[in-house]
């Protein structure tokens, strides 16, 4: 299926490995010229390179923090009117919210609410005018499903899908479009090292953790990240016009409810 995008401009957030990436690849595969961006410049150069060989839009990398203003404005500079944007973040650390004090939660907030609705600020009214736009928040299966070590990544994440509730149905008339993505467990960095944390926090052997979590997938299996970079590519398209406010779940069956 031709997606209709090629030639658009999309900013993807935290995107040098991972679900990011994946969504940097999928749109330039589309045609999309990607800006992708990260802290650290040596895995954005390998991404760089992985998206350039795979043909399709242009990538261009910088080096930008998101949850800070800087990286945000100098994201903006370098793709001042993207046509999709993808927010992503690090996760929160696991741990026991006993532990936690204001300063674990404003940062957990800021890097996985705010940014995203900074980024979503900046962004929409351009969009609005230029009668295109397509948003994707990765957020987590963990707003449906909490996570119980990951309360400071249920919390905030839960306040961004309340937000972005909030704000998604007005633009969709002019053909711009916001919804979230939640991954359960797709295979990346993150989901290996959450679900090493899950398995000392319960004292259990790594490898029989790992088999008994995936045994209550649907699929017995992790997501790939090709997986999710298509359906965030597909929310992306011309034929997506029609899919706003949404919670899009990529669990392999995970979530056991009938909505
Ligand atoms: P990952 O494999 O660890 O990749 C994270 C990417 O984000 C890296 O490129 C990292 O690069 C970048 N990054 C982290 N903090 C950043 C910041 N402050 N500014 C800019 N870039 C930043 O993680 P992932 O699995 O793709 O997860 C992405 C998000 O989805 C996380 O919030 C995670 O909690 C959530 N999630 C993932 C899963 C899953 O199954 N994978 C499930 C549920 C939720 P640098 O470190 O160089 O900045």
């Amino acid at each position: 299926m031709d997606l209709g995008i090629a030639g658009k401009n999309a900013i993807v957030c935290a995107s040098s490995k991972g679900l990011g990436k994946a969504c940097a690849l999928a749109l330039a595969r589309e045609g999309v010229n990607v800006w992708i961006s990260a802290r650290h410049q040596e895995a954005l150069d390998e991404a760089t390179a992985e998206i350039a060989a795979a043909g399709g839009g242009a990538v261009k990398s910088l080096v930008a923090d998101i949850t800070t203003d800087e990286g945000r404005d100098a994201l903006l500079a370098a793709c001042p009117a993207p046509d999709i944007l993808v927010n992503n973040a690090g996760g929160p650390p696991p741990g026991d919210f006993r532990d936690w004090r204001q300063q674990d939660w404003f940062e957990a907030v800021n890097a996985n609410m705010y940014s995203a609705i900074d980024m979503i600020r900046r962004c929409l009214d351009g969009m609005v005018e230029r009668r295109f736009g397509r948003i994707i928040n990765i957020t987590s299966v963990a707003v449906k499903i909490p996570v119980p070590t990951l309360g400071l990544s249920n919390g905030a994440r839960a306040g961004l899908t309340g937000f972005v509730s909030t704000i998604a149905r007005e633009p969709a008339e002019h053909n711009v479009t916001i919804n979230n993505l939640l991954p359960g467990y797709v295979a990346t960095d993150r989901m290996w090292s959450v679900l090493e944390a899950g398995a000392r926090a319960t004292g259990q052997d790594p490898e029989a953790f790992r088999k008994a979590h995936f045994s209550k997938v649907g699929a017995k299996r992790p997501g790939e990240p090709d997986e999710f970079g298509a359906t965030c590519a597909f929310l992306c398209s011309q034929q997506a016009a029609y899919i706003t406010a949404q919670n899009i779940l990529m669990d392999g069956g995970l979530y056991p409810g009938t909505f």
